[in-house]
């Protein structure tokens, strides 16, 4: 199969129905995009790499969606509704049984969004998926990093950690019961955008990021680009993580307990989430909630901005625990 026959056999759809605001797609040297009138565009990309974004021989379905899910979590949090992604795909060879089922988990996101492929690049090389992004958002509602206040409310979306223990358990860290690790594995390999919670959040939040490299590390963004720092519930944070002993897992047949510590590592450092962490103004509490209901997304208050810089994280007690929880950074270990 030549490069042009696996364009048109996975990423073409002749026949289907133009997409909103796409006025040409897939097959010319550009595409041509026809914005919402009185609509800023929200571009972002994001390039998953093999053996450092995921393992090579992971399930291409569940790879394809995920290299969209990681650039949708991009818009919603900024808020922006998605409408139309490239993609650019590096393959070391043009192979039926893989490519049929990432077209598939990937195309199937796009449909449940929206979001049309509107074009891409297909090249021979170490397997390698680049995505960007685009959505609309009306001018001046854009949820942006920058905008917490003094005494905002810290919240995040839905659980946090699962990825992380997954991930531990996959590099053979830690062992974790099948049951947990099926449950922990979803959430690293199919990561949820929370598109709608960022488009009910417009006008709500005062910040918003999306969670990919750890809450603390994300948080830590809105932080410093809002010029303040936090203190974080400990006891609160503990409880967003679900495959654990903190949730039930109801299985009765072993022990599904993780350590504290560790439980706590993945919740505050871990990444891969795709949750959003944001910050509200305590009058906005109730509007937090009804986004929240909206959207059916859970959200968690668990901290409040304050003037010092840096994230505390306290226990029950108020009494600062000592860390460190390094968030992920791809090059940190490197010298500078
Ligand atoms: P050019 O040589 O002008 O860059 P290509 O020959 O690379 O164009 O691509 C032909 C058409 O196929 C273009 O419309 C391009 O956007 C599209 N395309 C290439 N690769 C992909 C892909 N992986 N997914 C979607 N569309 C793609
Ligand atoms: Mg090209």
């Amino acid at each position: 199969m030549g490069e042009f026959e696996l364009i048109a056999r996975y990423f073409q759809r002749p026949g289907r129905a133009l997409d909103a605001g796409v006025a040409l797609g897939v097959g010319d040297d550009c595409a041509l995009l026809q914005p919402t009138p009185g609509t800023q565009w929200a571009v972002s990309s994001d390039m998953l790499v093999s053996g450092r974004h995921f393992f090579p021989d992971v399930d291409p379905r569940t790879l394809g969606h995920k290299a969209l899910a990681v650039n949708l979590s991009d818009l919603a949090a900024c808020g922006a509704r998605p409408r139309a992604f490239t993609l650019a795909l590096a393959l070391p060879e043009a192979r039926a049984e893989w490519l049929q089922p990432f077209s598939e988990g990937l195309l199937a996101l796009a449909d449940a969004h929206g979001c049309a492929l509107i074009g891409g690049d297909t090249t021979r090389g170490p397997l390698n998926i680049c995505i960007t992004v685009m959505g609309e958002v009306p001018p001046g509602q854009a949820l942006l990093r920058s905008g917490a206040q003094l005494g905002d409310d810290v919240y995040v979306s839905g659980t946090l950690g699962d990825a992380a223990l997954a991930l531990q358990c996959l590099q053979g860290k830690l062992q974790l019961p099948p049951a947990v690790l099926a449950q922990a594995r979803q959430r690293l390999e199919q990561p949820t955008p929370r598109v709608a919670l960022g488009l009910a959040l417009r006008g709500v939040a005062s910040a918003a990021a999306d969670v990919s490299d750890g809450l603390l590390g994300d948080l830590g963004h809105i932080l410093t680009q809002s010029g303040l720092g936090a203190t974080l519930d400990a006891n609160i944070a503990i409880e967003l993580i679900a495959a654990s002993a903190y949730s039930t897992v109801a299985t009765g047949t072993f022990d599904t307990k993780i350590p504290a510590a560790l439980a706590l590592q993945c919740v505050l450092a871990g990444g891969d989430d795709y949750e959003l962490v944001f910050t509200a103004p305590p009058a906005q509490a109730a509007a937090v909630q009804a986004a929240a209901q909206a959207s059916g997304t859970p959200v968690t208050r668990i901290g409040r901005t304050e003037a010092m810089a840096g994230v505390r994280v306290v226990d029950g007690s108020g009494t600062p625990l000592p860390g460190p929880w390094a968030s992920f950074d791809h090059f940190a270990s490197q010298p500078t």
